[in-house]
């Protein structure tokens, strides 16, 4: 049994072939710059990802593929279990694109073409919102006028919840305790950054909110800004809702501060004395220490934190700086174990450290896989 797991964004498309039983990945890809004269849509980048397993040899038709899992980010108020896409799903996605308009328009051309190229499979959207779902109210609420939010279904939704629930299960499995026991802060730090706090296996909170943009510091994002700077823009500078939209999404962040949002070439232009890269990291890991302190507080007692995605998974200052000081919290990194460089779960913190420190790689696709496998 494979499935085929799809996430399609508006300049690339990534598919992976996988055994959601043995978690075995028969082919994995990325095809990129859609829009481009080579690539002029997502209709054409799914061919070239089926031309791409042909040229493996891995042929669609002889695979035993029992779906296709496709990542969508929102799915609103109605949609967050992992579910058979219909016409009435797509038109659903698309009612709710205004809350992830970088995420939700390019999942549902993903779809729409897989669903034209393999008509005879099962296609299952599988919301990055299903794990936050149960939030507590007191963590999903914004306090603004309650009519008005219910009204416009505003909440916290929380984003990454795949790679949440992923992660902190295979830490509970890591320290080889059932998952309802262990208390636990998750740290998604790729391009897109988000935490979570997770009590006995229940999230209680998460640093994402309405839409991706809330929460911590991002590659191109804000995060948490003062709402009181938009109204500012749009008064006296004189800029409309595309212009703060575009500001926040693309022009903000580690690039927006510092000018580059890649991590590798961050600690490079520091490592030359560039000032404003040095601010933009100091922003970063300001906010995420923040968000650590909050989830500490929340939790009351943390048994393990865990650091993943690309940043989170790759590099050790983040965490060492992160992480740092907090000995009176009971956080204590070792540094020799943090610099260590591996594709496995592993414990950065020291063996006295109440908390355990971890790097757990996370897999989403694994994850959508799986997902899909269980509903089918
Ligand atoms: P996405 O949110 O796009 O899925 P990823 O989780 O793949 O992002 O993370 C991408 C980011 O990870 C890159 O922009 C880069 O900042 C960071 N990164 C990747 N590899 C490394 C590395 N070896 N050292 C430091 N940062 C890295």
């Amino acid at each position: 049994m494979t499935v085929l797991v799809i996430n399609s964004g508006s300049s690339s498309l990534k598919y992976a072939v996988v055994k959601p039983d043995s978690g075995k990945f028969l082919a994995d890809g990325i095809v990129e710059q859609i829009g481009s004269a080579q690539m002029p849509d997502h209709d054409a980048a799914l061919r070239a990802a089926f031309d791409e397993l042909a040229a493996q040899g891995l042929h669609l038709d002889t695979l035993g593929l029992v779906a296709v899992g496709h990542r969508v980010v929102h799915g609103g108020k109605a949609f967050y279990r992992p579910t058979l896409v219909d016409e009435g799903l797509i038109a659903e996605l698309d009612k709710w694109a205004p809350l992830a308009p970088l995420h939700n328009p390019p999942a549902v051309q993903g779809i729409e073409v897989a669903r034209k190229l393999l008509p005879d499979l099962p296609h299952i959207a599988v919301f990055d919102t299903a794990f936050f779902h149960n939030l507590p109210a007191a963590a999903a609420t914004y306090a603004i006028d309650h009519d008005l939010a219910e009204r416009w279904h505003i909440r916290r939704y929380g984003f990454h919840g795949t790679s949440h629930q992923y992660v902190s299960q295979q830490a509970a499995a890591f320290l080889d305790r059932p998952y309802e026991s262990v208390n636990q802060i998750v740290l998604h730090l790729g391009n897109g950054a988000s935490a979570s706090a997770i009590a006995g296996g229940r999230p209680v909170d998460t640093s994402m909110g309405l839409t991706p943009m809330e929460g911590l510091v991002m590659g191109t994002r804000s995060g948490d800004i003062d709402p009181g700077i938009l109204m500012y823009l749009y008064r006296a500078a004189g800029m409309s809702v595309a212009d703060i939209d575009t500001m926040l999404n693309r022009n903000s962040g580690v690039y927006g501060v510092g000018g580059e949002n890649d991590f590798r070439k961050l600690r490079e232009r520091i490592e030359s004395g560039d000032e404003t890269s040095q601010l933009a990291y100091d922003v970063y890991i300001h906010r995420l220490r923040k968000y650590v302190g909050g989830y500490l507080a929340v939790l009351g007692r943390t048994d393990v934190i865990s650091f993943t995605a690309g940043v989170g998974e790759n590099d050790p200052g983040v965490r060492r700086d992160a992480m740092a000081g907090l000995t009176g919290l009971g956080i204590k990194i070792d540094d020799a174990l943090n610099a260590e460089r591996s594709s496995e779960v592993r414990r950065i913190s020291a063996p006295d450290s109440p908390v355990t420190v971890l790097v757990v790689p996370t897999n989403e696709e694994l994850a959508i896989a799986q997902a899909c496998a269980a509903l089918v």
